[in-house]
């Protein structure tokens, strides 16, 4: 068959999309660009928020009108489809399996189920869907490889339904990590990105200190990333490692979700807007060198104007190089949805508002500090873009607008010397030193 996956959400997803890719190549299926030359549709799916789930149904809108026109298969993956499971058969009859998030390798059964016309599900808990073949993942031609260090979260935020979509905290052994490294570097990548709910309680027979120094260990290797840690995990050893180690690129994603204590209580997140602030100062002199970004949820419950003044007041303390920002989302199956959701959505909206244009100004004064630098970008576009300039991003995570002489090609994936020119709030400008 044809087909066609469409990913939303986070990076755990888009790196699932890639396994479940390979998957399809591995069975002789053919990938194609669009929905319109698939036979097969997979909706790799994120629930995170209401806007996530709206845009899926709006999709699957669209494959219903589709499929009355033509034979298509389609197939609904990832988070929403773990919380929804049968449901979604009732939400949309014309969907043909439903495939579970730690079901990821039941892919080629259930295709062969639903091609035989059958309707099918598998949203069952797999304890080895994290031991995946990563000879098998047909990646993206980006210059970083997502690898996958553990799945599931045993976090309880009120908020979040990763715990019951991802399931509990399983982490793969170092040694898979370690063997999955060495072919991506053997494939050309000369960066990863770690990927996890919450890297910091990496268990996979080391700590996650301990991994990263072990991965930095890998020839070839030149910048190490990864995503995403928990303030609660985020210990002294860890602060050092970053700090210290050079294959460690200098981008440091913590979210912090309020600055408020007690909206941190009712989020049970673990830890005091102090705690946080300490737990940053293990980084000690490398916080300079270090971007830091982190997320903020605007107008939970019960969030009064003095706990949204904490939320801007630790936005100035930090000094977030970037920051994503949501207003409260009441989820399925979550404990905060027993309590009120209280907020006027005109206060959510201007709070949420305020603190975007605040850093919005944060990130410029951080990009402009770069200016008349020269700073080590890889390279990230194939080719020159539209406009003229090449795609690259700094360790920090920056996006760079190259310019390079006419005619000039650069080598993708690479690190090559910018000069940086210019600043702006989405990007720094820069020409080739
Ligand atoms: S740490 Fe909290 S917010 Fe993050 S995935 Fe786990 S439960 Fe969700």
């Amino acid at each position: 068959m044809k087909f066609h996956i469409e990913t939303w959400g986070c990076q755990m997803n888009d790196h699932d999309s890639e396994k479940l890719s390979g998957m399809l190549v591995r069975e002789g299926h053919e990938a194609v660009g669009s929905v319109a030359e698939a036979d097969l549709v997979l909706l790799n799916t994120c629930s995170i928020r209401e806007k996530a789930v709206h845009k899926v149904h709006s999709q699957l809108g669209r494959l219903r009108e589709l499929k009355a026109q033509r034979p298509l298969l389609i197939g609904v993956a990832g988070c929403l489809a773990q919380q929804e499971q049968e449901a979604l058969f009732k939400q949309a009859p014309h969907v043909d399996f439903v495939l579970g998030t730690m079901a990821l390798q039941q892919l080629p059964r259930l295709l062969e189920e639903a091609k035989a016309g059958r309707r099918v599900m598998d949203t069952a808990e797999y304890p080895d869907n994290h031991l995946f073949p990563p000879e098998v993942t047909q990646r993206r031609s980006t210059a970083k490889a997502l690898v996958t260090i553990m799945e599931g979260c045993d976090h309880a935020c009120t908020y979040c339904v990763v715990p019951t979509t991802r399931g509990p905290e399983r982490s793969r052994p170092v040694a898979d990590i370690l063997d999955e490294v060495k072919l991506m570097v053997e494939q050309g990548f000369r960066e990863v990105e770690l990927l996890g709910q919450n890297v910091n309680s990496y268990a996979g027979g080391c700590s996650f200190a301990e991994l990263i120094e072990r991965v930095s260990e890998v020839d070839g290797l030149e910048w190490i990333r990864f995503t995403t840690s928990h303030p609660m995990n985020f210990t002294r050893e860890l602060g050092r490692t970053l700090a210290t180690n050079p294959k460690v690129a200098p981008f440091l994603h913590l979210p912090i979700q309020s600055g408020s204590n007690s909206v941190l209580k009712r989020m049970l997140r673990g830890y005091t807007v102090e705690e946080y602030l300490e737990r940053l100062g293990y980084l000690g002199e490398a916080r300079e060198r270090f971007a830091i970004s982190t997320d903020f949820i605007v107008g939970f419950p019960g969030e009064t104007d003095e706990d949204f003044e904490g939320t801007m007041a630790v936005l100035e303390q930090v000094r977030f190089d970037a920051s994503f920002s949501f207003i409260y989302s009441p989820r399925p199956g979550t404990p905060a949805l027993r309590l009120s959701d209280d907020i006027p959505a005109q206060v959510k909206a201007q709070r949420l508002a305020r603190l975007q244009k605040r850093q919005t100004e944060l990130t410029l004064a951080s990009h402009e500090k770069a200016v008349g630098k020269i700073l080590e970008v890889r390279v990230e576009s194939l080719t020159v873009t539209e406009q003229g300039h090449w795609l690259a991003r700094t360790g920090r995570w920056e996006n760079v607008h190259l310019t390079v002489g006419a005619g000039r090609t650069l080598p993708f994936g690479s690190l090559v010397r910018a000069r940086i020119t210019g600043a702006g709030p989405h990007f720094l400008r820069g020409e080739l030193a």
